[in-house]
């Protein structure tokens, strides 16, 4: 099982098709929409993770060229120091999926699973113990 994490960009043409449908009936991949931000009518765009044999996927990408919706692989995974954390939380301001946030011992957290690799939390952090694993 491969797993690819995806930011699909939509025209309004594409805004009300069953995409997320058909990517399960017709190639079998398994998704979780991370964020979405759709207007009916008008134009989207979705952070989408996928899973599933890897011709499948290969085949999704295929689909989403043939409908014109524009996707942007996260290839990379993010590290975080935790040792040299100051826990100022300024990265959770900026994390679109809560992939940093902060719990209730004042303590930053992060999940892994939710982080799409925008990398937006990099420059956020004042002292840069996040930074991309190549
Ligand atoms: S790269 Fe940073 S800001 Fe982006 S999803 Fe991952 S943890 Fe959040
Ligand atoms: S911005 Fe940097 S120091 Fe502040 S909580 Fe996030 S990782 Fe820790």
């Amino acid at each position: 099982m491969s797993k690819l994490k995806l930011k699909l960009s939509f025209d309004k043409d594409c805004v009300t098709k069953p995409v997320i449908y058909e990517l399960v009936k017709k190639y079998d991949v398994m998704t979780n929409i991370l964020s979405a931000n759709i207007e009916y009518g008008n134009r989207g765009n979705m952070i989408l993770e996928i899973k599933g044999k890897e011709e499948n996927l290969s085949l999704t990408l295929e689909y989403f060229k043939s409908l014109n919706i524009k996707y942007e692989i996260y290839a990379e995974a993010i590290l975080w120091d935790e040792s040299k954390c100051i826990n100022c939380g300024s990265c959770t301001a900026v994390c679109p999926t809560q992939a940093l946030t902060m719990g209730k011992d004042d303590l930053l957290h992060f999940d892994k699973d939710k982080c799409v690799v925008c990398q937006l939390c990099i420059n956020a952090c004042p002292i840069r113990i996040i930074s991309v694993e190549l």
